[in-house]
């Protein structure tokens, strides 16, 4: 019960930050003291929850610094490998919001 209501406290952490300002999940992990493997968790949640308040995780996807292809259409919050236009991994991590 601890453990699930410290999950909970974080997750209000991250939907009040984003609310406010665009942050990757390197930020995230860094604002609330959580490995980023567990802000991935959250935003997947935070996504599913917000849409039934109106409000959307929205922001700018990871870019491919190379060729400037955007990774527009993943789903995942995970960093994506390598740029399946070019094959260059220099990718410019993703940036969240909520609107
Ligand atoms: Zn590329």
């Amino acid at each position: 019960m601890e453990n699930n209501a410290r999950r909970q406290t974080v997750r209000q952490q991250i939907i009040d930050l984003l609310r406010n300002e665009n942050l990757t999940v390197r930020d995230l992990s860094q604002a609330v003291s959580i490995p980023e493997k567990e802000v991935f968790g959250h935003l997947a949640h935070i996504d599913r929850s917000l849409k039934s308040h109106g409000e959307k995780l929205t922001g700018i996807p990871y870019t491919c610094l190379d060729c400037g292809f955007e990774f527009d259409q993943r789903k995942k919050y995970n960093r994506p490998g390598r740029c399946p236009q070019c094959k260059n991994s220099h990718l410019q991590p993703a940036v969240y919001r909520i609107k």
